[in-house]
């Protein structure tokens, strides 16, 4: 399992979860190739941890453990692990 970035983050990417990740699993960076043209930040299912840490520093509520994943979202699994399979 990990945690999941979901739609509010979208026109958000305020990498306030980039910062708190101890894995720095969470892409891409404010510095990174990529980062403007992105429509959101992804986290990367094989690095994460699952510690929880991004949660609550998120200022829009985007993120998710996966079982907890609101119904209406449930495609951003798969976007997340995509992101990192390009
Ligand atoms: Fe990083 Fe922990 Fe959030 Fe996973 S749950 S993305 S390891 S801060």
């Amino acid at each position: 399992m990990s945690y999941i970035i979901a739609e509010p983050c979208i026109g958000t990417k305020d990498t306030a979860c980039v910062d708190a990740c101890p894995v720095d699993c969470i892409h891409p960076k404010k510095d990174a190739d990529g980062y403007e043209a992105a429509p959101q930040l992804y986290i990367d299912p094989v690095e994460c941890i699952d510690c929880g840490a991004c949660v609550p520093v998120c200022p829009v509520t985007a993120i998710f453990v996966l079982d907890e994943l609101p119904e209406k979202w449930k495609d951003y699994e798969r976007i997340n692990t995509e992101h990192f399979q390009k």
